[in-house]
């Protein structure tokens, strides 16, 4: 897997500090398992998170606390454990989303949206939405922005946008400031996991048009 798009620093910072929605969690989750650069990255913020936590007291934190704090920081730390990996037999499914699902992509009752969009719904509290989106090659999603985050990671073919190409591992990690519209770029369809958590904002006439339909 040739994975070119990774989450902002700050998506990996809320996923180690366990302050995300429950879908996006379980998006980062996936990814993680296919991307050993933004594991790294998690494995730090959890050990500089896990010793702030242990060493420090709050009443402590007098003039020279915060300098203290960065030496030993700077101590060697027993490494995060390594999580544990479960084999699961869909290569297309990283296991967290896998253990949800209970079948492989194919074998889902995804529910038609529009020309060429069909949507599974994986029914997660929270504030925003996680779903799965499967799209027809030559086929785009209407151009929308956000009122809050957009996680998205391909699990199978490509898309591309304002913001480049994304192939199967990349994750697309949007804010409030994107405005875009996503194009299926082979003829191969594109399935992706989307997690939100506030909903989408369509700006084009189309889009006005089927957001009442489809609740995206
Ligand atoms: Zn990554």
């Amino acid at each position: 897997m040739n994975i070119s798009h990774h989450f902002d620093d700050a998506t990996l910072m809320a996923y180690a500090s366990g302050s995300m929605p429950q879908g996006m969690a379980l998006l980062v989750a996936c990814h993680l398992q296919w991307c050993a650069s933004c594991r790294e990255k998690v494995s730090l913020n959890e050990a500089v998170g896990g010793t702030l936590l242990e060493r420090v007291k709050p009443a402590a934190l007098d003039a020279g606390a915060l300098d203290r704090l960065m030496d030993r920081l700077d101590e060697p730390d027993v490494p995060a454990a390594e999580s544990e990996s479960v084999e699961y037999a869909d290569p297309e499914v990283p296991s967290p989303l896998g253990s949800l699902l209970g079948c492989s992509l194919n074998g889902l009752a995804w529910r038609r949206l529009g020309y060429g969009v069909h949507q599974y719904d994986l029914g997660l509290s929270g504030p925003g939405a996680t779903r799965l989106l499967r799209i027809a090659p030559g086929v785009s999603v209407p151009h929308h922005g956000h009122r809050g985050s957009e996680l998205t990671l391909i699990l199978r073919g490509s898309y591309s946008d304002e913001l480049g190409r994304f192939r199967v591992g990349d994750v697309a990690d949007v804010d409030a400031e994107i405005d875009h519209q996503p194009i299926v770029d082979t003829d191969q369809e594109c399935i992706c996991l989307i997690a939100t958590d506030a909903p989408l904002k369509f700006s084009g006439l189309v889009g006005r048009l089927i957001q009442p339909f489809v609740r995206l």
